[in-house]
């Protein structure tokens, strides 16, 4: 098949370029590199299989091939960045999303989106089920990706309802692992590499907060078996194995047999209290949950970033 793969060049993206061509597929890999790197698809650019293309998928994108299915990625995912540049944040969400559902309509193709688990906001209800409508603030400093977001999924919808547009919505919650960038901003990232480099783990708030972290390899696997399956309604993908912010910074301590202490710094505007995915769906629809723990996708991933950081 031919696929397109917007924000291909990020952390997600990335590995899916790897394993579709792995499969024998042709892959057009469209990324501005606004956070992703080109360092993340080097191997892959001999590729005669896999196409690179440098743009920003917020405007208009031609192209002559056939396409069978449009994966899009595209998008600021990391607070950190978000809040940095909430603009392009919508214009990725907004015009992006429109504009891969107009190739994918066009070419006649399948559309998944890489929707998220900030839809649900501050959840009142947990974990949280696919039929949970959210607690997002429209206004707040977050609005730009909750609501972008949101505003996606109503576009696949949309398409999905006047044009038939064969779609897949993939909610993702906290996904980690190898090829996540150093300066990225979230929480994983951050406290391996202040580990690693013997800084203080900087815990936001008094780390009571809690998240549930996916390992890399397991979404990819959620992901692929959504495209196989005849599902056109959202399908929350992540792992239910909640811990909280402190936790975790104590179990990368110790992975990492690190001698740093940890700082609190203040709790930035309308982070999410708790989140944790109810993956009933997943299970039944797709036959999937994920398989890695979290000590062992971080032993993992702290691997990778020693010798990102050439401490190996
Ligand atoms: P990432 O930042 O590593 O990757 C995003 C990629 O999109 C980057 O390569 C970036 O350069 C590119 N991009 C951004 N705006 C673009 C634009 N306008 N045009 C072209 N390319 C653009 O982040 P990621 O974690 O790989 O996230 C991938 C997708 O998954 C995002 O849509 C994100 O919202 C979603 N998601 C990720 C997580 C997670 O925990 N990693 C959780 C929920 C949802
Ligand atoms: N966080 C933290 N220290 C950091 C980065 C993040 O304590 O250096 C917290 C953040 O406030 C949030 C959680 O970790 O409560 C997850 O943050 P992340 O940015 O990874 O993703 P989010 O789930 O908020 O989108």
């Amino acid at each position: 098949m031919n696929i397109l793969i917007s924000g291909g060049a990020g952390f997600i993206g990335s590995h899916l370029c790897v394993k579709l061509l792995a499969k024998g597929h042709r892959v057009i890999c469209v990324d501005n590199l606004i956070t992703g790197s080109k360092e993340n698809i080097k191997e892959l650019l001999d590729n005669s299989n896999f196409n690179f293309i440098e743009f920003d998928i917020s405007g208009p994108f031609y192209f002559k091939e056939d396409v069978d299915w449009v994966l899009h990625l595209a998008s600021l995912a990391s607070p950190k960045y978000y809040l940095n540049y909430p603009i392009k944040t919508l214009k990725s969400g907004l015009l992006g999303t429109y504009n891969c559902l107009g190739i994918a309509k066009n070419k006649k193709a399948k559309f998944l989106l890489a929707s998220t688990s900030e839809i649900y906001g501050d959840p009142l209800v947990h974990p949280q089920p696919e039929n949970y409508w959210g607690n997002v603030s429209s206004t707040g400093p977050r609005s730009c990706y909750d609501e972008s977001k949101r505003a996606a999924e109503a576009l696949t919808y949309a398409y999905f309802r006047q044009h038939s547009v064969d779609v897949r919505v993939a909610r993702i919650f906290n996904t980690y692992g190898p090829n996540m960038h150093p300066d990225d901003g979230r929480v994983v990232s951050n406290f391996i590499v202040q580990a690693l480099k013997s800084k203080d783990l900087t815990i936001y708030g008094d780390g009571k907060q809690s998240r549930s972290f996916c390992y890399i390899d397991d979404l990819l696997e959620g992901i692929q078996k959504l495209t196989e399956v005849d599902c056109t309604e959202p399908v929350n993908l992540g792992n239910s194995e909640e811990v909280t912010i402190a936790e975790l910074a104590e179990l990368i301590l110790k992975e990492t047999g690190s001698s740093s202490l940890v700082k609190n710094l203040s709790l930035p505007a309308d982070d999410p209290k708790k989140r944790k995915p109810d993956i009933t769906k997943a299970k039944e629809v797709l036959g999937w949950q994920p398989k890695t723990e979290l000590k062992k996708g971080l032993q993992k991933t702290i691997e990778y970033f020693k010798k990102k950081l050439g401490k190996k």
